[in-house]
C-alpha cells in the first residue's frame, strides 16, 4: 500500500443479501489508508494548508479506525501525531495488531492517560488549535466528530445524487452505520433520499444528542433504526460474526466487523418495510478486522 492523499470517487456495485438486491457504495475503496467515512471526515483537513502546525492531537480507543487514518493523515501532512488513550492492555502492548499496529508503523506517538475524557471534554467544540510553547497543534475530537466533516460527507451525498440521476433511480433508501452519527447526519443533510442509520455506540437518544450538537434543523436528521436485541459497543457476539461472514462470503467483499454487523441486522429486520432500491454504504475500516478476529478466536467463539 502506498501512502497518498488522493481520494477517488467511490464506485457503486450490485450485491445480494438474504434474497434481496442492494447497491453497495464502496467507500472502502477511496484510499487504502483513509478508507470509508474517515476519508470523508478528514477530507477538509487534507485540503487545508497545515504547514504552520507541528502536531495533530486526538484521543479515543486503542483500536479506533480514526486513529489509524489520522496516523496516515499526519504522515502525509508531515506532522507529529499524538494520540491519547487509556492504559493499554499488556497483551496489545507486547503484540500490536490491527489499527494499533498500523498506526504505530505510520509513526503514531501514543500517550496513556487514564482520564483523557475529562481532559478533552473541558475544551469547547470551537477550540481546535492550541499553542503550547510556540508549537501549534490541531485537535481532532474522538472519531473525527467535527463540523469540518460536512465538507467531505457532502461530496459523498453528491456522488450518490449524481449516480441516482444517471441511473434514473427515483426511490432510494440509504443505510449507513453510526458511531458518533456525524457521517449519517451530514449525509442526510445533503442527500436527495432518505438515510437510515443504526446506533452502535449508545442508543437512539445518544445519537439524537450527537445530531443536535452538529445540526439544529431536525428535518436533516436520518431515521434511526434500533435492532430488536440490545448490543453493547465493542462486545463480541456470535451473530455479529455470522452475519459478517455471510454477506462477505456471498459477495466476495470483506465487510467490517465492528460497525457493520449491527447495521446489517437492522437492515435484515427492516428491509421488508422498504419499497424501492436500497443502498448500503461500506464505510471501510477493514484494517481493524485483524484484531477483531483475534479477539473472536481468543474467546473461542469461532
Ligand atoms: C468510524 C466509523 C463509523 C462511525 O462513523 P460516525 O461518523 O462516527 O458515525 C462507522 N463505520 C466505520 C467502518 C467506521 O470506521
Amino acid at each position: 500500500m502506498k501512502l497518498n492523499d488522493k481520494l477517488s470517487v467511490s464506485p457503486v456495485q450490485k450485491i445480494t443479501f438474504r434474497n434481496r438486491n442492494y447497491f453497495l457504495k464502496r467507500d472502502d475503496l477511496i484510499n487504502p489508508y483513509f478508507n470509508g467515512n474517515k476519508a470523508r471526515k478528514f477530507d477538509y483537513f487534507l485540503n487545508t494548508d497545515l504547514s504552520n502546525y507541528t502536531k495533530v492531537i486526538s484521543y479515543g480507543g486503542n483500536q479506533s479506525n480514526a486513529m489509524f487514518s489520522l496516523a496516515a493523515f499526519a504522515k502525509i501532512k508531515k506532522l507529529q501525531f499524538d494520540y491519547y488513550l487509556k492504559p493499554l492492555p499488556l497483551f496489545l502492548k507486547k503484540n500490536p495488531a490491527g489499527n494499533f499496529k498500523y498506526a504505530l508503523e505510520l509513526g503514531m506517538n501514543y500517550i496513556e492517560l487514564p482520564d483523557y475524557e475529562t481532559f478533552f471534554q473541558k475544551m469547547s467544540s470551537e477550540d481546535k488549535t492550541f499553542d503550547i510553547l510556540g508549537e501549534k497543534s490541531l485537535l481532532i475530537r474522538q472519531g473525527g466528530a467535527e463540523k469540518e466533516a460536512e465538507y467531505g460527507v457532502k461530496k459523498m451525498a453528491e456522488e450518490i445524487n449524481v449516480w441516482a440521476e444517471k441511473g434514473n433511480i427515483k426511490k432510494l433508501s440509504v443505510f449507513i452505520q453510526s458511531g458518533t452519527g456525524t457521517t449519517a447526519l451530514y449525509l442526510q443533510k445533503h442527500l436527495n433520499f432518505k438515510v437510515y442509520t443504526t446506533p452502535n455506540i449508545g442508543d437512539k437518544n445518544y445519537l439524537l444528542k450527537q445530531f443536535a450538537l452538529l445540526e439544529k434543523d431536525k428535518t436533516n436528521y436520518p431515521v434511526i433504526l434500533e435492532t430488536k436485541k440490545k448490543y453493547t459497543f465493542g462486545k463480541l457476539y456470535r451473530e455479529f460474526y455470522d452475519i459478517w461472514k455471510e454477506i462477505s462470503k456471498e459477495n466476495n467483499i470483506e465487510f467490517e466487523l465492528l460497525y457493520d454487523p449491527k447495521t446489517l441486522i437492522a437492515l435484515a429486520e427492516y428491509n421488508k418495510n422498504i419499497k424501492g432500491e436500497i443502498m448500503y454504504i461500506h464505510s471501510g475500516g477493514v484494517v481493524g478486522n485483524e484484531s477483531m478476529l483475534m479477539r473472536y478466536k481468543y474467546k473461542k467463539m469461532i
